[in-house]
């Protein structure tokens, strides 16, 4: 095998005992009517994380209903901003107040590095914050140049009940780039984590409670696509859904909601270019892209996953990322060390180990790793980190989301060729630029048809700006203000002053 950093295990540090999920309904803990659950194992060290109670209709059903309720009651949704903020902020504390708890659980369902797990768990508090903050920033707008007996008033209303259903891969963040931005415009939620990382999502209802969330605000039903979140996108007393996922599911939920016409807002995958012309600053673009290709272990929509590299400054600019690569720390996720954990499922190695067969076959050389990876002391599934050459636009690991430690590398000559090949794909999530030159720069921002493009840096995110996709990457943005918006409606409130409306009935 290659030479790579490989931090072996010493099996220390897991719990004694799994998590026992159960779905929180109308303020109440509950498992399945049927009895049934699913466990969780983890990637990396196959012991089990967690016991779930696994929902079905009942319990989905229940939960649409305690939210339709609280959102009629208006316990939730009429009280003033400063009364709902001030609960999100007593849940920011309390999760800072759990990070560890909450971040062992997150590592050994996702496989991801502790020290990871840690950064999204104390990050997610500061999204409750920062959603608190807006919500006492709602407003609408008025017009008074109407004419002298009318004034017109538009006012934001929170949209309803919303289903929040979210992935593995950021599962805790995920939620919390959603749920408090729902709940600062008053929304009402229904939750269903994915069915592989569902422990953390379930926990947070311990925070709500303690926080004084009223009964029924935000329920959680653990369990899978079908029949929990199926039902949630399709249900009539539902208002809206937020989704992030894969594409296929993205298309299912928004032909399940088509039914009933509710908003769908999607965040779904990527395949986020990365564009280094020869005068950038090579050696932080060749750090910038080994940590985008490698965080997550590639299991993230922001994956930089393929870069596009000026060919007068491609052979010297991959050798340097090869050699970055290397010392890259994969391994056992418990230790603190370890930058790249397991991948999700051994059935996910095995597709992502596909994408690097197939461009192997089709012709693309293999400059580092491609292969799965062996740690020591640990069973669980691992996959080398990998650079693929000579990737052709039309190959499918050009194009398709692989999530997976696999970086492809393509070549440019022109602007024009750079931008055509960064476009080339069905998604629009994130894209990068590379260069010194200022007039490079705005060039490729203004044309790169992508949510997010950053230039000289990778994957710098902030609550205040907005994040969301083009194309086939999703519909509707998350965080900033508009992350907020998405959760309003706008009512037009007309109001004459005086008897002065002109009678329309004439007597003939
Ligand atoms: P997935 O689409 O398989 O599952 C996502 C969620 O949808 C899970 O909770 C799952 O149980 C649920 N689900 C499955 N079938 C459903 C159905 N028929 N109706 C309703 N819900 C259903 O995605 P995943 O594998 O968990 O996550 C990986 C994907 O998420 C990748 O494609 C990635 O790019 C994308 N993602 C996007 C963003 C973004 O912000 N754009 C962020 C993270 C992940």
């Amino acid at each position: 095998m290659t030479a790579m950093t490989v931090i072996p295990s010493t099996q220390t540090g897991l719990p004694t005992e799994p998590y026992v999920g159960r779905h929180f309904i109308n303020g109440k803990w509950q498992d399945s009517a049927d009895g049934e659950t699913f466990e969780r194992v983890a990637p990396s060290h196959g012991v089990v994380v967690s016991r779930n109670a696994k929902g079905s209709e009942v319990e989905t059903e229940a939960a649409i209903h305690a939210a339709r309720a609280a959102f009629d009651s208006g316990i939730w949704s009429r009280i003033s901003a400063k009364a709902r903020a001030a609960v999100l902020l007593k849940v920011a504390d309390l999760i800072e107040a759990n990070v560890e708890r909450f971040a062992l659980i997150e590592t050994l369902e996702t496989g991801k590095p502790i020290t990871q797990a840690t950064g999204e768990i104390s990050g997610a508090a500061d999204l409750w914050r920062y959603a608190a903050s807006l919500a006492r920033t709602t407003k609408g707008d008025s017009h008074n140049t109407l004419g002298e007996d009318i004034l017109g008033v538009v006012v934001k209303e929170p949209i309803g009940v919303v289903s929040v259903i979210t992935p593995w891969n950021f599962p805790f963040w995920i939620l919390s780039q959603k749920l408090p931005f729902a709940l600062a415009a008053g929304c009402t939620c229904v939750v269903k984590p994915s069915e592989m990382t569902p422990s953390t999502t379930a926990m947070l209802g311990e925070l709500l409670d303690e926080a004084g969330m009223p009964p029924g605000v935000v329920n959680i039903v653990l369990g899978y696509g079908q029949p929990v979140g199926s039902l949630m996108s399709s249900h009539r007393e539902v208002d809206m859904i937020t989704f992030t996922g894969s594409t296929a599911v993205g298309k299912t939920i928004s032909a399940a909601a088509s039914g009933t016409l509710k908003k769908v807002a999607l965040e779904l995958g990527g395949k986020n270019p990365q564009v280094i012309f020869a005068d950038a600053d090579l050696e932080s673009a060749a750090d910038a892209v080994t940590f985008g290709v490698y965080f997550n272990a590639g299991e993230c929509c922001n994956s930089g996953s393929r870069i596009i590299v000026h060919e007068d400054i491609a052979e010297a600019f991959t050798a340097r990322v090869i050699e970055l690569s290397r010392l890259v720390a994969f391994g056992d996720p418990l230790d603190p060390r370890t930058q790249v954990g397991a991948m999700v499922t051994p059935q996910h190695q095995e597709k992502v180990d596909g994408y690097v067969k197939a461009a192997v076959a089709a012709g693309a050389k293999v400059g580092l790793g491609g292969d799965r990876l062996k740690v020591p002391g640990l069973k669980g599934d691992f996959y080398q980190p990998t650079v693929v050459t000579g990737v052709t636009p039309d190959m499918a690991i050009a194009r398709e989301e692989v999530f997976g430690p696999v970086l492809s590398v393509l070549t440019f000559r022109t602007m024009d060729e750079a931008i055509s090949i960064a476009n080339n794909a069905s998604y629009g999530l994130s894209a990068g630029v590379w260069s010194e030159n200022v007039h490079t720069v705005l060039e490729f921002s203004r044309r790169a048809q992508a949510g997010t493009v950053w230039s000289n840096t990778w994957m710098d995110g902030f609550p205040e700006l907005t994040f969301g996709g083009m194309k086939e990457s999703g519909q509707g943005r998350e965080i900033g203000s508009y992350g907020l918006e998405e959760f309003l409606e706008v009512k037009s409130l007309v109001m004459r002053i005086g008897r002065t409306r002109a009678p329309w009935v004439k007597a003939l």
